[in-house]
């Protein structure tokens, strides 16, 4: 049990999740990523980082939540590697940090829960070891940890090209409701592009479409429904088939649009207002369709500090 003193030091960030509102891949390139253009949303569902101070050279983290078995704790844990990685870069050589996670977006479910964590550990760490040190600072040292971990830094509503990682805003106007469908089990990242290069996918265009960031610009619920696109579905969906029930069951109890996030297996539905997403959470909850539901907002901010 930490000292009263210590718990005083400690800094607390909360990180949101992300679903991908579209997703164009091309196919495998010579060093074995994908080029990719994705428009990120950050939505409410946050994971919560604490850091405390520690002796030198000790870094170590401890997790909490429903699937905080399913994660390393070790050198492994993307938080240990972000917190590792900014103090060897920053040549901090008394570095050492106590993380306590407390994980509430799944674990492999296609929302960048890792990614989120190793984003609060960076920005944490910063804040608890005194860094005078930019955004895009942490942002670039991210990028070495995770594609993904820019954009949970950074939040918002966001095109993500290269590997994802390099970011610009997108325009979006207005708040959307989601309802997530979770699964039972998580789905890997790297099988899903590996069916995807399997099934010969990504030939098609890496622009954005138009249509998806038209309608974030106008703030139409509708026409984002139908402009969702994800081209990891077919590889996701040929892994996991029962995907495909979970996605008829959300669209036909009044969801106006669905998409696989990432590389799945989370769902994530869009209703048009918050009280058809009370609707829909109460209804897909029912149904069985699905392993977990959960109502969230999106955009949100990317990592905070908490007060
Ligand atoms: P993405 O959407 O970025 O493709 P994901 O959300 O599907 O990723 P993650 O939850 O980030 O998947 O987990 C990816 C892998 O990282 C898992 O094998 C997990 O055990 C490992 N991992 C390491 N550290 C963490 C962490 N702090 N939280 C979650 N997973 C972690």
């Amino acid at each position: 049990m930490a000292s009263p003193a210590i718990e005083d030091q400690s800094v607390r960030v909360r990180v949101a999740g992300k679903i991908n509102l579209t997703l164009r891949s091309g196919p495998r390139r010579a060093d074995g990523y994908h080029s990719l253009a994705t428009v990120f949303q950050a939505v409410s569902l946050f994971d919560e980082i604490e850091a405390a101070p520690a002796e030198p050279g000790e870094f170590t983290v401890t997790m909490h939540g429903d699937q905080a078995d399913q994660v390393p704790t070790g050198a492994d844990n993307l938080a240990i590697r972000a917190a590792r990685l900014l103090a060897k870069e920053v040549d901090h050589e008394d570095a050492g940090v106590n993380l306590v996670i407390r994980k509430s977006i799944p674990v492999t479910g296609g929302m960048a829960g890792g990614s989120a964590d190793a984003a609060g550990a960076l920005l944490a760490c910063s804040v608890l070891w005194d860094l005078d040190i930019t955004p895009d600072e942490l942002r670039v040292f991210g990028a070495q940890l995770g594609a993904d971990v820019p954009f949970c830094l950074a939040g918002g509503t966001a095109l993500g090209t290269d590997r994802g990682d390099r970011l610009v805003p997108v325009l979006s106007r207005g708040s959307y409701h989601w309802v997530l469908a979770f699964s039972d089990r998580g789905l890997s990242t790297p099988a899903v592009f590996g069916k995807f290069d399997e099934l010969g996918c990504g030939a098609g265009t890496l622009e954005p479409p138009e249509d998806l960031l038209n309608a974030l610009v106008s703030g139409d619920p509708v026409a984002l429904g139908k402009a969702l696109a994800n081209d990891l579905s077919e590889a996701a969906l040929a892994l996991r088939p029962d995907l495909g029930r979970v996605i008829e069951t959300g669209l036909e109890l009044g969801a106006i649009g669905s998409i696989i996030s990432g590389s799945g297996p989370t769902v994530a539905f869009l209703a048009p207002n918050e009280s058809a997403a009370v609707d829909l959470s109460v209804a897909l909850s029912g149904s069985g369709a699905c392993h977990g539901v959960r109502r969230v907002t999106g955009p949100v901010p990317g990592a905070r500090l908490l007060g």
